[in-house]
């Protein structure tokens, strides 16, 4: 099935199965904006929990924050935001579609690069073991000449970037011939810089209402009570503090889902250090980082680095997490290195001092911070396309039928367990309700009564609940029960007062985090 269709298909099966819906959509909907709906919002918890647990729960030097998503102005003019917080925008005159210049420009040099690797995909299957890729790059015509292209260009766009030169992004532009995705045309208007944040009046009265913004990112309400949590919570360098919260980008492309919202939540945390061991320490969260995605079960192969072309005012290293979602490689997370620049901006434009004073050399500085910064929604994303499959199955009468399954990892997953019982008499609801009740403080379950045990076996994959029971009549003579596993689609016969051990045993989120500690 082509990509793009695997990703329709996802949007629609959020849309099916109550995972997500297009905000205000009885008015037509709002660009970029969605709602969660009942099991959305199971899994985003799930994962903030996981997120936070992560950090918080497992080191000892990071706390929590939740600061205010109404910040003073001045705040964005320190951090650079209302200077440079602009992505580049190019209109197509014939589509009249708008699209950010330097995606189209990456987008570009990606598939340049796509091609080298299928030729080298390609020669390692030829030659086998005796296969040297170095020896290839060097040698082969084609790879060599994709990759002088991709060079050149790359270059050029690196030095636009820096050097701020719009009129040179939009010639890189038309000098590849980058045709509008839409149309095919390759009528562009100028590029021109749009700033992302969202404005809006902070105050009652018209006339003395002042300009705010909603915040673009959660960092600098951390970064604002630096000295508040570090005094509070007599903080020793090296510490960190975490936050989960609402941001939002008035983003110019509202064509991909949830990768690319308009509100949207992120997962952040600020990391303070000695100037100095910075590197240390960003090389550090890197692998955490890595290892926190591999931890759930998401195949490495579609995980992978991505230095930084360019890095930002603020960075003195920096490097994306990014995962292949339908729609390709795409950032799910950054780890950025960034230097005091955002300390020393706030006490440089609020005049309040931001340092940390060692009580062991009695010196006084400002401390360096690393950040680890993941989208929530771009995690859940990851999460669903990682996990739909369309499969075969055997029905009732052992014939083959089409089965959608969303293979959450179980820790996850929205429900844990469903409870079915067979047929909707002879005690076997009321045995039902009895497991429920004993269980559902421990576990998401849901009862099902309705349809065909296969039609509701099938209802539960698509939702991604790991496992269900049915009650059956032997229940009522032995206290057994059938346990059928999402995934394998195998069923077990176990005594009723072992769910919980079974189930706590593979659903825990203690044997999430025990991977990664
Ligand atoms: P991009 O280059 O894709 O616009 P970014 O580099 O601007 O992203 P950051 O500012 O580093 O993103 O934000 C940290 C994380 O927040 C990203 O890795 C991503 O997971 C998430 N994020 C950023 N913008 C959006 C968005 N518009 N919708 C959903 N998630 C987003």
């Amino acid at each position: 099935m082509a990509q793009e269709d695997v990703f329709k298909k996802l949007i629609a099966h959020s849309k099916e199965y109550g995972y997500i819906f297009p905000s205000s959509e009885i008015y037509d909907g709002l660009g970029a904006v969605y709602d969660y709906g009942q099991y959305g919002v199971e899994l985003k918890n799930n994962i903030k929990n996981y997120w936070w647990d992560s950090m918080v729960l497992l080191h000892e030097n990071i706390v929590g924050l939740d600061s205010a998503i109404f910040m003073h102005p001045k705040i964005w003019e320190a951090s650079g935001h209302v200077d440079a917080f602009n992505d580049p925008l190019i209109d197509n005159k014939d589509s009249k579609k708008r699209y950010r210049a330097d995606i189209l420009i990456e987008e570009y040099l990606q598939k340049i690069e796509a091609k080298i690797n299928k030729e080298i995909i390609k020669a390692s299957k030829r030659f086998g073991d005796v296969f040297n890729e170095k020896q290839f790059r060097e040698t082969n015509p084609q790879v060599k000449q994709n990759q002088a292209k991709f060079n050149t260009i790359q270059q050029r766009y690196v030095a636009a970037l820096e050097t701020d030169d719009l009129k040179e992004i939009r010639q890189i532009i038309l000098d590849c011939e980058i045709a509008d995705p839409v149309s095919g045309s390759r009528n562009w208007t100028d590029v021109r810089k749009f700033n992302l944040m969202f404005e809006t009046k902070f105050g009652s009265v018209s006339e003395e209402a002042n300009s705010i913004y909603l915040r673009p990112e959660t960092a600098q309400g951390i970064f604002v009570n630096f000295l508040n949590v570090q005094k509070s919570g007599r903080m020793k360098i090296p510490f960190g503090v975490a936050q989960t919260g609402k941001v939002f980008r008035n983003e110019i492309i509202a064509r991909q889902f949830i990768f690319r919202m308009r509100e949207f939540e992120q997962m952040e945390m600020q990391f303070f250090v000695r100037p100095g061991d910075e590197i240390k320490w960003y090389e550090y969260w890197k692998e955490k980082r890595m290892n926190w995605f591999k931890a759930f079960g998401i195949d490495e192969n579609k995980l992978r680095f991505h230095e930084h072309d360019k890095l930002a005012h603020y960075a003195n290293a920096a490097v994306d997490i990014e995962f292949d979602f339908p729609i390709g490689f795409k950032e799910i997370e950054g780890i950025h290195s960034r230097t005091d620049f955002d300390l020393a901006q706030h006490q440089k434009f609020s005049g309040k001092k931001l340092q940390y004073f060692d009580t062991e050399t009695k010196e006084s500085f400002v401390p360096f911070v690393v950040e680890t910064s993941i989208g929530l929604d771009r995690t859940f994303l990851m999460i669903l396309s990682n996990g739909y499959s369309e499969e075969k199955a055997p029905n009732a009468e052992g014939q083959l039928e089409d089965r959608v399954v969303l293979k959450i990892p179980p820790a996850l997953a929205p429900v844990k367990l469903a409870v079915l019982p067979l047929v909707r008499k002879d005690g076997l609801p009321e045995i039902a309700r009895k497991i429920i009740k004993e269980l559902k403080f421990d576990f998401n379950c849901q009862y099902e009564e309705k349809d065909s045990i296969g039609r509701r076996y099938r209802r539960q994959d698509a939702i991604g609940t790991p496992y269900c029971i049915t009650i059956d009549h032997q229940t009522v003579n032995d206290n057994t029960v059938t346990i059928r596993y999402r995934d394998s689609m195998k069923q077990d016969r176990v005594k009723i007062e072992k769910l919980r051990e079974i189930l706590s045993e593979k659903v825990n989120m203690r044997k999430l985090l025990e991977k990664i500690d």
